[in-house]
């Protein structure tokens, strides 16, 4: 599910796709540190699809392990991925600690990966070694996202990343590359179907959700992934407060990292689609809304909890598995005129995802916490496609494309749409196991 890392060996070279983090239940802890099942030092290039921890987590550690080689992504994501891997590094800091090792990487890693990073742009061509080329996909799912196509002798294969469903307001959509033979492929929503796809249908019901919570004096707490998710719905909230669909309240921001990334986002405004570039170009600040404030230190988070009054809160991390909102958390589950408004994907064992299946009462830092507060969940701010999306965006590759290897989803999500894609496209698709390997013509 998560720790995305693909190594493709063309005999004379081998490439890697993403090396990122296992997150989530904490049996995945250990993961982090275990050896690569490859020498670091033996890889001609690593290819990042996008700047999310589970895609580029162990970048660090693959340098810090030996890798020389040259890392290439989009310039976006090689601008989201420094603040987003410091801030990994912290964390990681403190799950050493807690398991009794050496932490994983530190902030010399992080620099000498940085040194051997090179960005390429969507649809430059790329000579690699062993007569490869690499080309750039726009994957829609965060800024800078990628789908990777490699290809060799007319053959062709490409590693999806993480496929965008079209909900962002901010981004392009997903394209669709044509006339590739293999597909490795995401498959977090492959067995959920998301029924409020609409854009309108999601800012009525962010709307509807901001209104309730202030018609009970509430706070409307919003865990959010500080890429993409933040600014999505800062963005959000912007137009409904712009066009007096709720009443202003203020909205604190309590996220170091989420800061960082609002500012990279608007240092690369190339990467919106046409229609934001425009307001950009026109002056219009897409992440200023009245009412706004940054929280910097963890004491003033405390101060926001506990202030009077309608509010929102957005903090991370996304799946209330450390980070701010875990105290924000503590302080307003008990609360049943508050919300926590659950916008993304939630990974098993995670506090969030027992948050969002409706648990009556959780453990925060050691002590019991009863859940009073409504718990509301907004499919449609999903960054990935959902089933019905997967298949279409399988169907619209069509020919040649003849081996599908389903990965990076929970095993039955894998399963359902690996048997879907077998029964609706007539496709051979597979789900590879962790480690597995499978030969293909390139
Ligand atoms: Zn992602």
């Amino acid at each position: 599910m998560t720790g995305s890392n693909f190594l493709l060996d063309t005999g004379g070279a081998k490439f890697l796709v993403d090396c990122g983090l296992f997150q989530g239940e904490h049996s995945f802890d250990d993961a982090n540190w275990m050896p690569f099942p490859f020498d670091p030092s033996s890889i001609s290039y690593l290819i990042n699809t996008h700047a999310h921890i589970d895609h580029i987590g162990r970048i660090p550690k693959l340098v810090k392990d030996g890798y020389r080689g040259r890392i290439i992504s989009t310039e976006a994501t090689r601008a989201l991925a420094e603040p987003m891997l410091l801030d990994a590094m912290e964390l990681s800091r403190k799950t050493a600690e807690k398991i009794g090792k050496e932490p994983l990487y530190d902030e010399r890693d992080i620099a000498q990966a940085m040194s051997q990073w090179d960005t390429v742009p969507y649809h430059k061509e790329v000579t690699l070694p062993d007569g490869v080329m690499l080309e750039f996909f726009n994957s829609g799912h965060i800024l800078g996202s990628a789908m990777a196509k490699f290809s060799r002798g007319g053959k062709s294969i490409v590693f999806t990343g993480d496929l965008g469903g079209g909900n962002s307001p901010l981004l392009p959509l997903c394209e669709n590359p044509k006339g590739i033979n293999y597909l490795v492929m995401e498959s977090v929503y492959g067995d959920k179907t998301q029924a409020d796809k609409e854009r309108s249908t999601r800012l009525n019901d962010l709307a509807r959700v901001i209104k309730d919570t202030a018609a009970r004096n509430g706070t409307l707490l919003i865990p959010a992934f500080s890429t993409e998710r933040t600014q999505d719905i800062l963005f959000d909230i912007r137009e409904l407060f712009a066009t007096n669909a709720v009443q202003h309240m203020p909205v604190f921001l309590d996220s170091p990292l989420a800061q960082k990334i609002t500012e990279s986002y608007l240092r690369y405004p190339q990467y919106f689609n046409a229609q934001m570039q425009r307001r950009v170009e026109e002056g219009e600040k897409l992440f200023e809304l009245p009412g706004l404030r940054y929280v910097h230190d963890a004491m003033e988070s405390h101060d926001v909890s506990s202030s009077q009054g309608p509010k929102i809160i957005i903090a991370g991390s996304g799946m209330s598995n450390g980070g701010r909102v875990v105290a924000h958390e503590a302080a307003i589950l008990p609360d049943k005129n508050s919300t926590v408004l659950i916008v993304g994907y939630q990974a098993a064992g995670s506090l969030g995802r027992k948050i969002a299946e409706g648990a009556k009462k959780v453990t925060i830092k050691g002590k019991p916490v009863p859940v009073r507060a409504h718990v509301e969940t907004i499919y449609s701010y999903s960054a990935h496609m959902d089933s019905g999306q997967l298949l279409e965006f399988v169907e619209k590759i069509g020919e040649p494309l003849h081996d599908i290897f389903v990965t990076m989803g929970e095993p039955a999500s894998s399963a359902f749409l690996a048997q879907r894609i077998r029964d609706y496209a007539g496709l051979h698709a597979t789900v590879p196991a962790e480690g597995g390997s499978a030969v293909i013509e390139l």
